[in-house]
């Protein structure tokens, strides 16, 4: 069964994509720093889950769906209280070059990171700025700073995701809520097996000897830079291992 909807004395944070990697992870830390979470994924079965560990709330949510984020949206402010929104729903699919482009790969990565993120966050606005300390993070990526071959579906949704949340920096200035960017390389979570369409074998070699950060370091960032004085806003936090230098440069043993 979903968690019930009710008010919560907590402050409500909102996490997309929290059934597994980082979202998951940033729902714990969250929980952990004092913070009411509302999960939100299509696998309702996981959501639930971690609902129960950190006393959170388990919503159905896809964000390329409008009537779903609508719905959404609407059961987010019942609860009220909602001053922390996590945009971290998204990730790849393929790595097929520019002449090889592949539609569908192109779309899912476009509805899913950029429009996902516009409606999520256009929904949530009006709350986070009625709060009166609100706070949007956003999980874009390295992608979102630089291209690779083979990457284009992808650089290029986080490129525009990243414009999207930097935009919002300037016309939300005034108000009472802070913006940050987190732009992580390479985090050991279901992305590669996401973009490798379930292929274990493959989406293992990404990480091979290498120390990838985890979903873990990931979520420490979001709840460090969500627990910060209300006047300090951190814009931009780019994360990576030691051992990776760019999207493809990576030293393996
Ligand atoms: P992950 O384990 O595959 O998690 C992706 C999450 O997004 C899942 O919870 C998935 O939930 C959710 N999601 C996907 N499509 C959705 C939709 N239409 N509606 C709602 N939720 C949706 O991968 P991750 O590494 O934690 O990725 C989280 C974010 O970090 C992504 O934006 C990714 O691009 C970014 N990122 C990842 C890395 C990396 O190396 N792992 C690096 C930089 C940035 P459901 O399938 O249950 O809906």
């Amino acid at each position: 069964m979903t968690s019930p909807t009710t008010a919560t004395d907590r402050p409500v944070v909102v996490v997309t994509g929290a059934s597994s990697g980082i979202g998951a992870a940033s729902a714990r830390a969250l929980a952990a720093d004092g913070w009411h979470p509302v999960l939100g994924a299509r696998r309702l079965d996981r959501l639930r889950e971690i609902a129960d560990e950190t006393g959170g709330t388990a919503l159905p949510l896809d964000v390329t769906d409008a009537a779903s984020v609508e719905t959404f949206v609407g059961r987010v402010r019942d609860l009220g209280n909602v001053r922390g929104l996590v945009n971290n729903a998204g990730g790849a699919k393929g790595t097929e070059t520019v002449m090889d482009a592949d539609e569908e790969h192109w779309r899912w990565m476009w509805e899913s990171n950029v429009l996902g993120t516009m409606r999520i966050t256009k929904g949530l606005l009006p709350s986070l700025i009625a709060s009166g300390d609100g706070h949007v993070v956003t999980i874009t990526s390295i992608a979102g700073l630089e291209t690779y071959d083979g990457g284009s579906g992808y650089t290029s949704a986080k490129h525009a995701e990243g414009a999207l949340h930097r935009t919002l920096r300037g016309e939300l200035l005034g108000q009472p809520v802070r913006l940050t960017e987190i732009a992580p390389g390479a985090v050991e979570t279901e992305f590669s097996l996401v973009r490798f369409g379930g292929d274990t074998e493959r989406a293992d070699k990404v990480y091979d000897g290498i120390t990838p950060l985890t979903a873990d370091d990931v979520a420490a960032t979001v709840a460090f830079a969500m627990s910060r004085p209300s006047h300090v806003n951190l814009d931009t936090i780019v994360m990576k291992p030691r051992d990776q230098a760019s999207g493809m440069r990576f030293y393996r043993q």
